[in-house]
């Protein structure tokens, strides 16, 4: 009996990509009229809030409310409040 046995190796190459999702490359920025001190300011995405169903239900609002921060006066305003 006389197996042949013929292997192919294949060297594969493994390529680590760095998945760093902490920081994103561009933060999110908008133009408005900030209803706390009334200029046009930047406004820097500041995270969001959550609320349960039932309290937004209950207050005829959404479940996540997008955060904004005005670069002039610093106040966390919620995406309702803002004119884009
Ligand atoms: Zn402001």
């Amino acid at each position: 009996m006389n197996l042949d046995t013929h292997r192919t190796t294949q060297t594969r190459k493994v390529v680590v990509f760095s998945t760093k999702k902490e920081t994103p490359s561009t933060p999110q920025q908008r133009r408005a009229f900030c209803p706390s001190c009334g200029k046009l300011a930047v406004f820097t995405a500041a995270g969001e809030q959550r609320w349960p169903a039932r309290v937004a239900a209950a207050a005829g609002m959404p479940e996540v409310v997008q955060l904004w921060l005005c670069s002039h006066c610093h106040s966390t305003i919620s995406e309702p409040n803002l004119t884009f």
